[in-house]
């Protein structure tokens, strides 16, 4: 009888001990079916200890551990471990996430997919050769003899006696044939000299951990980059993770993988996939005989035992960071398992996250830079058009209208990218410029219009909405973008002969509507696009030459501190849509801060012109990343439920709070009322990482001790993204 010790998707720090009469060192890591409570869950034996943290009298047996699947190696339950502590969540919430829920509920996985071609092997020639009984194997494996390029298993089965295929593959007497997974399917294009020496640096650097930092403009060929540089993986053997932002979205380049490397496993992983195809997939991973996985943020946990390279692709991308439950950063994760497995990892973007780009500024990070295009088209012409002393229509100005023009006369696509992620609401004066800034933070002060308050979401402050500009008395002062949604209807009417498209999130729902509507896209049955942010990710528009940018502004002046990096990536990226085949491509930004350095840099594609600015001001405001956050938030149905609490937790931090650790005070959040919850947050900071990580460590520990009020719910956030 030993113990068993389980990581269960509880939302309880600890793990649960259990007794088996038949387990062995090899379960560790392997999924288990256990009793709880009056019902069962399923879970992952993370050790055998030899003593149990409870009267080993009272532990229940476990029901079923899953052996059909092999056992999750050491380095991923480090892996798991690591996510646990660092985001100081559940291990057995970390483990419910990163593992596909049909293999944790320890189902039978069913491989019904997988169909390999099967050639005898050498044991099987030996049999062959003499030395084994007859039987009905051996005559089914001579019947195969004679198949010289194999046969798929499905083909197998359908012969005579082929029902014995399995005891031929247990035998060893079939194997599977495998191509040559790093033989490229098609030519090869003849490298860019930027590519190529990007290549010859990343070779002439010794095997073992090394983060690169591949800045690239739109266009350059990072994506070829990739692909050569998980080639030489394939050819040792060895297995590539890919991370995209998001899969559905980016359907070509799964395509173009698959293209690339006809005869290697490629196993996708994203939260889309149906249950079985996911676990299938993690299975194949997990057994070595995927060569490459590309999958989104849920994928960096897809366990690889021949691990060689991994790499980021979009590595600024929001979306990378979980923004619900155990809210971990995919892109920091896979630097973290790069350096555990000794692998060297390539992040790569055109517009790097700022913490990335400073990391290759100082040298922790190797910096590869593909400045040009790789087919010879220039990048777009930007320019902004000042709309200070413009009457708008509907929001657009009449250089916007004239531009459209243009295009719809040529037969040529224009897009009206309508910025609404940066979307916040700061009060502002159209008529001298001035924003409501905070007193006390370089932060600026939200618009709550429920209970007509300004507030600041870093410190805490607040006041009531001015009712004219305490800078020039205009009385039409208001929040930032009014009016963006109904630049469609306005377009619709100003070209009539137009067709107008709209590209969202509700017009495009499911990837089959995204791939439905990009497919028309390319077929020239839209003249005018009107679209978010998904506009600006990876896909190519042949025949779009004009990008028109409306409400920019708000982010220059949100109060997220990152809006104005999202800003500059999200217009690059999508003025890399403009011009991409053979006709010039042309950017039009609408603003009334037309001198603004965040245009100005953009105008000149000079990304690390505003990284430099950009950081400069975080490092005077002290912002990430010269300092770490953690951000506590608690929601309930009566806003002052989650305040108190929030009042109790700063109490609770200050108690224990080191030098140089800054406790915020709790502030509602901007979106402060959500599903019928009211929400609030609170912010704690420091200079030094680890000492952020020290004290959220006791300050956890001690906010799972407090009693909270009924129906209250808290979460912490490390590192987030949405301050
Ligand atoms: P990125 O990922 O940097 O935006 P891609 O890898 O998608 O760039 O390349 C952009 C375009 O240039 C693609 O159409 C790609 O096929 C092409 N391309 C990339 N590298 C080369 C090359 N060396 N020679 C010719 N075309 C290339
Ligand atoms: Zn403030
Ligand atoms: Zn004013």
């Amino acid at each position: 009888m030993r113990i068993v010790r389980v990581a269960l998707p509880v939302p309880m720090p600890q793990l649960f001990d259990y007794t088996s009469q038949d387990v062995s060192e090899e379960d560790i890591g392997r999924c288990v079916r256990v009793p709880f409570g009056k019902g069962e869950k399923s879970g992952l034996i993370v050790a055998l200890p030899t003593a149990a943290d409870v009267d080993a009298e009272r532990l229940k047996p476990v029901r079923h551990i899953q052996r059909e699947v092999s056992a999750l190696p050491a380095d991923w339950l480090e892996l798991v471990g690591f996510t646990a502590r660092y985001y100081h969540a559940p291990l057995g919430e970390v483990v419910a996430l990163a593992l596909p829920p049909g293999l944790r509920r320890a189902d039978a996985v069913a491989d019904r997919e997988h169909d390999p071609l099967l050639a005898p092997g050498a044991e099987g020639r030996a049999a062959l050769a003499g030395g084994a009984r007859p039987s009905r194997a051996l005559g089914l494996l001579r019947q195969l003899a004679g198949e010289g390029g194999g046969l798929r298993r499905s083909a197998i089965r359908a012969l005579e006696g082929g029902a014995a295929v399995g005891d031929l593959l247990r035998r060893g007497w079939l194997v599977e044939v495998r191509g040559d997974a790093s033989r490229p399917g098609g030519v090869l294009p003849p490298l860019t000299n930027e590519q190529a020496a990007a290549l010859d640096a990343f070779a002439a650097v010794p095997a073992g951990f090394v983060p690169w930092l591949l800045q690239g403009v739109t266009g350059s060929g990072k994506t070829e980059v990739y692909l050569r540089l998980a080639q030489r993986e394939l050819a040792a053997g060895r297995q590539v993770l890919m991370l995209v932002p998001e899969i559905a979205l980016t359907p070509q380049l799964e395509a173009r993988v698959a293209a690339r490397f006809p005869s290697a496993e490629v196993v996708s992983l994203h939260s889309a996939l149906a249950e079985g195809a996911r676990s299938r997939g993690f299975v194949r991973a997990l057994e070595g005989h995927a060569n490459i996985v590309l999958g989104t943020r849920l994928a960096v946990f897809a366990p690889l035992p021949r691990l060689g390279l991994i790499l980021v692709d979009e590595e600024h991308d929001a979306s990378y960071k979980q923004q619900e439950g155990v809210r971990y950063s995919a892109r920091d994760l896979a630097v973290w398992r790069a350096r555990q497995r000794g692998v060297p990892v390539v992040l790569g973007s055109a517009t790097p996250s700022l913490e990335s780009w400073q990391h290759a500024r100082n040298g922790r990070y190797r910096h590869l830079v593909l400045a040009r295009r790789a087919v010879a088209t220039t990048l777009p012409a930007v320019r902004c058009v000042d709309t200070r002393r413009l009457k708008l229509d509907e929001g657009l100005s009449p250089a916007l209208q004239a531009a459209i023009a243009e295009r719809v006369a040529r037969g040529e696509q224009s897009l009206v990218f309508l910025n609404r992620r940066g979307y916040a609401p700061v009060l502002s004066c159209p008529a001298c410029g001035w924003v409501s800034t905070c007193p006390h933070c370089s932060a600026n002060l939200v618009v709550h219009l429920a209970d007509r308050r300004l507030r600041c979401h870093h410190c805490g402050c607040d006041g009531p909405i001015p009712h004219a500009c305490p800078s020039c008395g205009n009385q039409d002062i208001q929040p930032f973008g009014r009016g963006t949604q109904r630049i469609e209807a306005r377009l619709a009417e100003l070209f009539p002969d137009a067709r107008v498209l709209r590209v969202d999130r509700d017009s495009a729902r499911t990837r089959p509507q995204w791939e439905a509507l990009l497919a028309a896209i390319d077929a020239g049955e839209a003249d005018i696009l009107v679209g978010t942010q998904m506009m600006a990710k990876g896909h190519d528009f042949p025949k779009l030459t004009l990008v028109g940018v409306v409400g920019a502004d708000a982010s220059l002046h949100a109060a997220d501190f990152r809006a104005p990096e999202r800003l500059f990536q999200q217009l690059m990226q999508v003025g890399g849509r403009a011009g991409r085949a053979q006709l010039p491509g042309q950017v039009l930004i609408q603003t009334e801060y037309p001198e603004h350095p965040l245009y100005q840099c953009l105008a000149r594609h000079d990304f690390d012109a505003f990284a430099a600015l950009a950081l400069e001001e975080r490092r005077r405001a002290g912002f990430p990343p010269h300092t770490h956050q953690a951000m506590l938030r608690a929601d309930a149905p009566a806003l002052d439920d989650a305040v108190a609490f929030l009042r109790q937790a700063a109490r609770l931090a200050v108690e224990r709070a080191p030098a140089g650790l800054q406790v915020y005070d709790p502030v509602p959040m901007r979106l402060t009322r959500l599903a019928r919850r009211e929400r609030a947050q609170l912010l704690v900071e420091a200079g030094e990482r680890n000492l952020l990580q020290a004290f959220l460590g006791e300050w956890v520990a001690a906010l799972r001790a407090q009693r909270t009020a009924r129906d209250l719910r808290w979460n912490l956030d490390v590192d987030p993204l949405d301050v």
